[in-house]
């Protein structure tokens, strides 16, 4: 399989056509950013961390039977991927209170929920990525309902094998946001898992291990994200 032209590049990722329609290159950049694009920084080792994060997290998420449009690492900082039709959407479940849910129904941090919440996003930077529900999806056709129930489905299936998954390395998976698209017709987990898109705490300690220490200039922000890849066994030499 052959790159070619950039067809997209994103707040952290850009993506490249290949020589065959069906398949993607997608180049994981230092570039890191939060608050809609208002802080950007370049983080040495970031692209090839999150790379090799995401790699580990989408094999043992086709392991327990979660489709994904990952196909294999391709270097340091590229993957290949399934070439997805994307919904506009992000679906995002919280184990644990932190982030916006505090701010717009002032919750506590750290607050556990139980049972989980979902919520949904339009991705949409423009606008700040508002919360929307199934409803919108269905009316603006942003996707059918049939797909909005998978997407669900599969948001949690997700949850279950990484709660596990960190919890068994002495984490706490507070939160995380999935993205999915179509490969011609079927719904696949699309875009990346990493500490970019989700919370990881601690277990003991309750240290933040995410983007949050970005976000909120806590310091050793690739370092954090290196010792949770580490502690789940990612090796990143
Ligand atoms: P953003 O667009 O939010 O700034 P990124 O920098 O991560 O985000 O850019 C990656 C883009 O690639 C995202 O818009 C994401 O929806 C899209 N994408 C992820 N996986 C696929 C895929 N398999 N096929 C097509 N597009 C994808
Ligand atoms: N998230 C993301 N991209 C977004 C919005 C949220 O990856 O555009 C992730 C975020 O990192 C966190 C979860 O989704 O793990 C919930 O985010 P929240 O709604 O709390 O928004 P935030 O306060 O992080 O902007």
């Amino acid at each position: 399989m052959e790159k070619r032209e950039q067809l997209y590049s994103g707040k952290a990722k850009s993506v490249f056509a290949t020589d065959e329609q069906d398949h993607l290159v997608i180049l994981f950049r230092n570039d890191t950013s939060a608050f809609d694009g208002q802080k950007v920084e370049q983080l040495e080792r970031k692209g090839m961390v999150n790379n090799k994060f995401n790699a580990f997290i989408m094999e043992k998420l086709e392991a327990a039977g979660i489709p994904t449009h990952f196909e294999g690492l391709l270097s340091d900082v590229e993957s290949q991927v399934k070439r997805l039709e994307m919904i506009p959407v992000e679906c995002v479940v919280r184990n644990v209170a932190a982030g916006s849910i505090c701010r717009r129904l002032g919750i506590e941090e750290g607050r556990e929920l139980n049972p989980p919440t979902f919520e949904l996003f339009l991705k949409n930077d423009a606008l700040h990525d508002p919360m929307i529900n199934e409803y919108h999806i269905r009316s603006f056709g942003w996707a059918k309902a049939e797909d909005v129930e998978k997407m669900k489905a599969l948001t949690f299936k997700v949850n279950d094998v990484l709660k596990q998954l960190f919890l068994d390395a002495g984490m706490i998976l507070v939160d995380y946001k999935l993205e999915f698209g179509l490969f011609h017709g079927e719904l696949l987990l699309g875009d990346e898992f990493s500490p970019d898109g989700c919370r990881i705490w601690d277990r003991d300690t309750r240290e933040k291990l995410d983007k949050d220490r970005f976000r909120q200039d806590l310091g050793n922000v690739i370092e954090s994200y290196e010792l949770v890849g580490r502690r789940l066994g990612i090796s990143f030499d």
